[in-house]
């Protein structure tokens, strides 16, 4: 298989314009669970860059339980997040739900990220790979690790090398956090594949003040970085306030995460 060790020995480096992932640095996403409007993702923009995140993350497509809950600001916020990433030097990761949103979502974003619900939307795999684009590939809520290793399969057979695993968390009949975060799924995948993996310590717990501690875990585990929701007021943002850092917390949190990175 094409995402397999045994087909490719060496680590592959994802090289988003020039952020690498898989290099052995630590990369950190950060950014709102969803794209609020300009001055929200200017101020979380300018958070994330303090902290010294490279990858600013957001949606506006949101793949959100209930249809009567905000579904994203689509194009407008697309277009807003690429010009908050562009003012602080940073990339764009943002998710796609949708064949249809494909092109537009390529026109402002550096990664694209399939979403743990889509984990298996085989079409959907097949499309983004052929975009050439590096794709952030989440596990899925209840998705094994041959099915996960599988659906990367779908992405590489369209001739796409620039895959990134995101350990988001899985279900299991513990409801005390959002989701279960198996970080054992770090060293197996680097065992199993050549491709990067990143932890997702935020939809793995679910809960803010637990993000900080995985987050440390997931650097101890051998991650190549992470993707972690941050919001200037998380009491007031329209989806996942309870998991998202304030700036206060987040900048506590890149001081501990760093003194792990140096130390490995
Ligand atoms: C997100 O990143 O905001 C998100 C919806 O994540 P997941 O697909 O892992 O639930
Ligand atoms: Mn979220």
């Amino acid at each position: 298989k094409l995402t397999s060790r045994e087909f490719h020995p060496q680590d592959t480096v994802v090289d988003v314009d020039g952020v690498k992932i898989g290099d052995g640095s630590f990369v950190t996403m950060a950014g709102p669970c969803s794209v609020e409007g300009e001055e929200q993702i200017m101020e979380t923009a300018r958070m994330a860059k303090a902290g010294g995140a490279t990858i600013l993350r957001g949606g506006a497509y949101k793949p959100r339980t209930s249809p009567y809950a905000f579904q994203g600001l689509g194009e407008e916020g697309l277009k807003i997040m690429r010009k908050a990433a562009d003012a602080y030097g940073l990339k764009v990761i943002t998710e796609v739900m949708d064949e249809a949103h494909i092109d537009v979502v390529c026109e402002y974003a550096d990664i694209i990220q399939i979403g743990a619900r889509n984990m298996q939307n085989f079409r959907l795999l097949e499309a983004v790979g052929k975009t050439g684009k590096p794709i952030g590939l989440k596990r899925g809520i209840s998705g094994t690790i041959q099915e996960w290793l599988n659906a990367a399969e779908y992405i590489a057979v369209q001739g796409n090398s620039k895959i990134i695993f995101i350990e988001r968390g899985i279900r299991t009949y513990e409801t005390a956090t959002r989701n279960t975060f198996d970080l054992s799924a770090v060293p197996l995948i680097k065992k199993l594949s050549h491709f990067p993996i990143i932890v997702d310590p935020s939809h793995g717990t679910g809960v803010w003040d637990l993000v900080g501690p995985m987050a440390r875990a997931g650097v101890a585990s051998g991650a190549d970085g992470m993707i972690v929701e941050i919001h200037p007021d998380p009491l007031h943002a329209w989806s996942d306030g309870e998991q998202s850092l304030n700036e206060k917390n987040y900048l506590k949190m890149m001081e501990e995460v760093n003194i792990l990175v140096d130390a490995m």
